[in-house]
């Protein structure tokens, strides 16, 4: 879309504000609104000024003017404001006019040009599966007023009405129906149909969406894959459309991995594939789940490198709280062609030579999008540069229920970090990867350390429930 198309978009939707977006490290937004009639070509020549020092882990107060460079490619009319507003995302720049080398935008779009220029192939898609949970359900109040929020036994019985210890003497409707269950259980049908409304009229191409495993109130809405930016664009229209959507309804939506002790948590599975014009390289016909030589390299780059890359996509304290066995997120770094318990799934079940693609789950969506698709795909082109063998390096493939390996097989498997902090230290050791092409910078990495090191000690330092439960009457 050129900009003169962006300004024909506002005087045909009679648009008064032009709401300029950009993203800070953790993956949030922020804007600033200019009046339609101050927005002209120049605008996107000239950028919009703005306070970086504001901005967590941007720059100092002593150098502080940052400018944002509109996108016009990005632009979306806003579906909340009662004044027609079009959003535009925008690039960080400084004040002379060079790229931002801590705007993670601006490192998805070198990331893109890095794979370019190694030859490998033109285009990387991506498509996220974002969980999240919509709350304020008057049946999860029941639950968060029992005495049960911080479940202590292991299985959490969420199928009986917890606040009746002998089952449900209620007769009321079960809180927890499974993968999928319909109406009366699925109280969010319409709420989800609604955020596909307006993610549609957003430009957004929706493909399903479903009740997810948890609790009553866990969801999922797929929309189509697209290359790697503008995936990541996608994301962040995705998220911003859930969350004020949620709130129209008096509800609220969060994306926080494991926001219930003793249920299933929210993930952000990113399939993932490459393509040279319109040949995908990651398909053969014959090979271990039709995968090309290409595709296990990718796969054996994430694998080798995920405990660096998970500093990425899993960068909250709460993100190792969904890590754990049982509850479909994936703990073993291995890959497999069905086990959903192996970090790197290959979907083999109606995919076709072009959507033949590798499915990395450990994610989820505290990652900030332009930051972890981008690693992910350093990650897995290095993997191409180095034929780095998956197979060769024990990462599988693991078929067979993990649970019912021998001993000795179960100790050859490695495990996702337990901690933000060791995911921390792995990246410290760990990343060269990033930094080739100055996809990354080192300066960038270290100032991302910092800033993850400062909230991982934010957590630890304040008193837990559970040692209320542990120690108080020592
Ligand atoms: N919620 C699971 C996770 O944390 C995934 C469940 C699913 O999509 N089948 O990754
Ligand atoms: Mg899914
Ligand atoms: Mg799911
Ligand atoms: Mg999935």
């Amino acid at each position: 879309m050129s900009v003169e198309n962006v300004l024909d978009i506002i005087k045909q939707n009679n648009i008064e504000w032009v709401d300029f977006r950009f993203v800070d490290l953790s993956g949030r937004a922020h804007h600033i609104s200019l009046p339609a009639s101050e927005v002209e070509a120049e605008t996107f020549v000239n950028g919009v000024a703005f306070d970086g020092s504001s901005i967590p882990g941007f720059r100092g107060i002593e150098e502080s003017d940052m400018v944002m460079m509109p996108d016009p490619e990005s632009v979306y009319i806003d579906p909340f404001t009662a004044h027609a507003t079009l959003i535009v995302m925008c690039n960080i720049h400084t004040p002379d006019g060079e790229r931002y080398e801590r705007d993670p935008r601006g490192i998805a779009q070198k990331a893109e040009q890095f794979m370019q220029t190694t030859g490998v192939g033109t285009t990387a898609f991506f498509a996220p599966e974002s969980e999240f949970f919509i709350f304020d359900d008057v049946r999860y109040e029941n639950s968060m007023n029992s005495s049960s929020f911080y479940v202590d036994s292991e299985e959490a019985s969420w199928n009986t009405n917890r606040k009746e210890d002998g089952g449900n003497l209620g007769f009321k409707v079960r809180t927890k129906g499974g993968y999928v269950p319909v109406a009366p259980v699925d109280t969010q049908q319409d709420i989800r149909s609604e955020m596909c409304r307006l993610m549609t009229e957003a430009g957004l191409r929706i493909e399903r969406h479903h009740h997810e495993v948890a609790t009553a109130g866990q969801a999922e809405i797929n929309f189509r894959f697209d290359t790697l930016t503008k995936t990541a664009d996608n994301l962040m229209k995705y998220k911003y459309i859930i969350h004020n959507t949620a709130r129209q309804y008096g509800k609220v939506a969060t994306f926080m991995p494991k926001p219930l002790f003793g249920d299933n948590g929210s993930g952000m599975h990113v399939h993932q594939s490459i393509f040279n014009g319109d040949t995908p390289l990651f398909y053969e016909k014959g090979g271990y789940a039709n995968l090309s030589e290409m595709a296990l390299h990718y796969i054996g780059g994430i694998l080798h490198h995920a405990p660096a890359l998970i500093a990425l996509t899993n960068p909250s304290t709460n993100s190792f709280k969904r890590l754990v066995p049982g509850y479909e997120a994936p703990v073993n770094l291995v890959f497999s062609k069905g086990n959903r318990s192996a970090a790197v799934r290959i979907p083999v079940a109606a995919v076709t030579p072009k959507g033949c693609r590798i499915e990395f789950r450990t994610p989820d969506s505290t990652a900030n999008p332009y930051l972890s698709f981008a690693a992910m795909l350093m990650a897995g082109l290095d993997g191409i540069k180095r034929k780095i063998d998956p197979v060769a390096l024990g990462y599988g493939p693991f078929d067979k229920n993990i649970y019912e390996l021998s001993d000795a097989d179960k100790r050859e498997i490695r495990s996702v970090p337990g901690t933000l902090d060791e995911a921390l230290n792995a990246l410290e050791a760990d990343y060269e990867f990033l930094t080739e092409g100055d996809v990354f910078t080192k300066e960038f990495i270290e100032n991302y350390i910092d800033l993850k090191r400062g909230e991982a000690k934010s957590v630890a330092i304040r008193i837990h429930p559970q040692e209320y439960s542990l120690y108080f009457d020592c």
